[in-house]
């Protein structure tokens, strides 16, 4: 066989590659970690590894690849078709359409609780509750519990949450979590307890799952020596991408499955691990090795193919002031004489000006809008820039913001499909009866639990006498409930179904019913893209798709489009030209936090992850004065910032550093009637800089 998909790689990636392939007698090689700074090429690397699997015969139905995100697996199931196709030609395609176990650790811990529901006394038409839902529930537990009554000084219920996640994902006890990162909540470890053992008993009383207990019920299956061996035994190899930002439940289940680490290779960048607040711990990866008896082989890659050597420079510069850090620098061999920017602008407004100048005139020049990233700390950062992106008609699609799923309408029709599989599911239940006109939340909470007490709850539902007000709608509900149940049209027309039942309550309850009409029509157009409501409707609970310019949350596939992320969300992807906004302390670190050592250097990462997703342009900015929420009375002010304290004066060298606008003949407003020229606006400005 042809190796030259394999020739493009250096030495250290082509040694990672062929690691422990061709081994004798059908042997798996061992544990591998391959641990590198950004743009190494480590998921590229990944990429060729399963491709060069495949091509040496490794079954891909028997590959499990854990990404962050869907998008990221689906990007990296496409680079591996592309590898395969190049070697073989068409028919790869068949073999990666094999490739059917990528995804998320929450996606493919989905559907292996389906597959084992039985086993570990699950039922196996479990729902999925997204966050907003699990709040929701906690909530309820809490007011049944009189605790948001007695203590108005109570946690939240986001807070509650907050905390039963960290708890969960960290492995760690309540008095511990509580102590550590929620000090001003441990009074009430008592009562969070209690709290949390009703939750947990609600949660399994309705039969639906939260985010966390995806990763807690897989971890304790593959806990259970038997269980383990068996779902263990469906794979052979295991890889693993962006392997420091999983937590200790992550490396549980990791090494649950692989024991021995037969087949199995994580790959992953300490200097960008940014996901603590999610109990991510940078430990596992530089544990990793340690796991084995003999240690994990490792890999390290060293030289940096995405950006220009004056943008590492300033990575570098900002990475080397970290105080705790394993990976080396990167070298590169993209020569420029540009530097990256930083640019001051008096505030967001001009910010979002200069922004969307830069952008224009780096179309004129060929980079399309698809090759250029607006990055962010917080979501509403881009408040600002979407309104002026909106009103030059610049299309943009948004990631890690606002979802689709968000809006009511849209959880309206799901939750109507989640009742319909498991009527348990009383968060669904509740939601979809108050849409009901004459049907308050008393009567609501009676059907439920009659429901609840009953054996056969749909049953139960069929036979409770209709609430007085409600006539028709509540005999529709039920039976539309019914026929969804039963399942008599199969999936996708199920959801055609909903719509039709939806429509007229639409109509009644929201003003702007037509709009939201349009986007449950391409809810049932992304849901004829799924084999069947179950894998629908937990891959879109679990990774919903990214809110765009126009509103309807579907990417616009043809068309040029420009990215806007959080810094999160823009982990392991790469732009030619990348701006990142509000570069300055308060937002860069977040003043949101409490301040301690270690969330200052979570920070410090995420410049760094920012400031490396740039290949050839990269601009830093940095407004004299912006706009923050919650810090007074009325909740919204704006303060004067200054530079992020991660780029001190020692690191200004390593960029072109400037103001804008320059005040400049031909930035100046024109009086031609009198024949002068004066710039007004920059006079007004110089007043305030
Ligand atoms: P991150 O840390 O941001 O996730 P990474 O280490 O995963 O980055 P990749 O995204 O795999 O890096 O690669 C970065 C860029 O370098 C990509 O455009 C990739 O195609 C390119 N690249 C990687 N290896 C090589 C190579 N050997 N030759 C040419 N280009 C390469
Ligand atoms: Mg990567």
């Amino acid at each position: 066989m042809s190796v030259a998909h394999l020739d493009k790689l250096n030495v250290a990636q082509r040694k990672a590659v062929e690691f422990g392939i061709g081994l004798p007698d059908g042997q798996t090689a061992g544990p591998l970690l391959i641990i590198a700074g950004a743009g190494s090429g480590k998921t590229n690397t990944l990429a060729h590894r399963v491709a060069h699997l495949i091509l040496n015969g490794a079954d891909p139905r028997r590959i499990l690849m854990m990404t962050f995100s869907r998008r990221a697996s689906a990007e990296m199931s496409k680079r591996v078709g592309r590898i395969c196709t190049q070697v073989l030609g068409q028919k790869s395609s068949i073999m990666t359409d094999a490739l059917d176990w990528a995804g998320t650790f929450h996606g493919i811990g989905a559907r292996l609780l389906r597959d084992y529901a039985e086993q570990i006394g699950l039922d196996p038409n479990f729902t999925i509750h997204d966050r907003e839902d699990s709040a929701d529930l906690i909530n309820l537990v809490r007011h049944e519990l009189g605790y948001s009554k007695t203590e108005t000084r109570f946690p939240t219920k986001a807070t509650c949450l907050a905390i039963y996640s960290r708890v969960v994902n960290s492995e760690r006890p309540l008095n511990e979590v509580l102590k550590d990162v929620f000090p001003w909540c441990a009074m009430w470890e008592t009562q969070l307890r209690q709290l949390f053992a009703g939750y947990v008993e609600a949660k399994q009383a309705q039969n639906v799952l939260d985010y966390d207990d995806l990763l807690l019920y897989l971890a304790q299956t593959v806990c259970t020596p038997d269980l383990a061996e068996d779902i263990g035994g469906r794979f052979d190899y295991v890889l693993v991408d962006e392997y420091q930002d999983t937590n200790r439940l992550q490396s549980t289940i990791l090494l649950g499955l692989k024991p021995g680490g037969c087949g199995l290779t994580v790959v992953g960048d300490d200097a960008q691990s940014i996901y603590s607040f999610r109990a991510a711990t940078v430990r596992n990866i530089l544990d990793f090795p340690s796991s084995f008896t003999p240690p994990a082989d490792v890999i390290t890659l060293d030289r940096n193919y995405r950006s220009t050597q004056p943008i590492l420079s300033a990575a570098n510069g900002v990475i080397d002031l970290a105080s705790e850090r394993f990976t080396k620098n990167l070298w590169t061999e993209r020569q420029s004489a540009e530097r990256p920017r930083l640019v001051s602008v008096r505030d967001e407004n001009e910010q979002a000006n200069y922004i969307v100048e830069q952008i224009l005139e780096t179309r004129e020049i060929g980079t399309t809008l698809k090759q250029q990233a607006v990055l962010f700390r917080t979501s509403h950062h881009s408040g600002p820039l979407e309104v002026e992106l909106t009103r030059r008609n610049i299309p943009f699609v948004k990631f890690g913001g606002l979802k689709f799923l968000d809006s009511a309408h849209v959880k309206d029709v799901l939750a109507m499909l989640r009742f319909a599989q498991n009527p348990r599911d009383r968060v669904a239940g509740f939601r979809l009866m108050q849409i009901l006109p004459g049907v308050g939340p008393a009567s609501a909470q009676r059907a439920l639990e009659d429901m609840a007490i009953d054996a056969d709850p749909l049953s139960a539902l069929t036979q409770h006498p209709a609430p007085p007000r409600a006539g028709d709608n509540w005999s529709d509900f039920v039976s539309t409930v019914q026929q969804l149940s039963a399942r008599r049209m199969g999936w996708p027309a199920e959801i055609e179904l909903v719509r039709r039942w939806y429509e007229p309550h639409l109509e009644r309850i929201h003003e702007d019913a037509q709009m939201r009409q349009a986007d449950i029509l391409q809810l049932e157009q992304i849901a004829s893209g799924y084999p069947s409501r179950e894998r629908f409707l937990t891959e879109l609970t679990l990774d919903p798709p990214d809110a765009t310019s126009d509103q309807s949350g579907v990417p616009l596939l043809d068309e040029d489009y420009l990215i806007l992320s959080t810094i999160h969300s823009a982990k392991g992807q790469e732009w030619k030209s990348v701006y990142l906004l509000n570069v300055v302390d308060g937002c860069m670190p977040s003043d949101l936090g409490t301040g301690s050592t270690a969330e200052i250097e979570e920070e410090r990462r995420l410049l760094y992850v920012a400031m490396t997703r740039a290949k050839d342009s990269l601009h830093l900015v940095t407004p004299q004065r912006f706009f923050t929420h919650g810090q007074n009375a009325k909740g919204d002010r704006h303060v004067y910032a200054s530079r992020t304290r991660f780029i001190p004066a020692t690191l200004l060298q390593y960029f072109e550093c400037c103001s804008w606008p320059i005040a400049r003949p031909e930035n100046a407003r024109e009086t031609e009637a009198r024949g002068v020229r004066v710039d007004v606006g920059s006079r007004m400005r110089a007043m305030w800089s």
